[in-house]
């Protein structure tokens, strides 16, 4: 476990958040392609991860907003453990219409811009949830198509089927 710190702090603060809690905003613009934030964190395997889950989501029972699990698919072995002080990724928000995305690449995770991103700009990427507990986890991204709950893009056909069958 190393406690690097691969962060490229000229480009990003560290904010409270109009969508949830603190939130990572450009402080300066930042060209589309571009690598901001290295997702850190402690390496674990994935029964590590298991336990990690199992303990944060149980935190999490009662107490709205704390708890929440910060794990990270890194490859079939491992997962990375984000909830750690000198993760400032860990800030960024879900969007349904985000401005960054998450690359993979050797072993390392990377928050990557989508789109040129304007100076005071609040950072965001699609967290992927599949559309398993979606109901526990609404969203409030405020873009103009939000889907009301935080689902990854490629689940919200089968999040509104969902829906649509308990409105029946
Ligand atoms: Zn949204």
């Amino acid at each position: 476990m190393s406690k690097q710190q691969l962060v490229n702090q000229e480009l990003f603060d560290v904010k409270n958040s109009k969508i949830h809690g603190n939130g990572i905003y450009a402080s300066i613009d930042i060209k589309k392609g571009t690598k901001i934030i290295e997702y850190v964190g402690n390496k674990v395997t994935k029964e590590e991860a298991d336990i990690v889950s199992d303990r944060q989501l149980e935190l999490a029972k009662g107490n709205k907003g704390i708890g929440e699990v910060y794990l990270f698919e890194l490859n079939d072995t491992h997962d990375i453990d984000g909830n750690v002080g000198w993760n400032p990724a860990r800030f960024i928000n879900h969007s349904c219409e985000p401005n960054c995305e998450v690359e993979i690449e050797n072993d390392k995770i990377w928050i990557v811009a989508l789109k040129d991103i304007k100076k005071g700009k609040e950072l965001s990427y699609d967290y992927g949830y599949d559309a398993e507990d979606f109901k526990d986890h609404k969203c409030k991204c405020g873009s103009e198509n939000c889907f009301g709950y935080i689902v990854g893009e490629d689940y919200r056909e089968d999040a509104k089927k969902k829906l649509a069958e308990v409105k029946k």
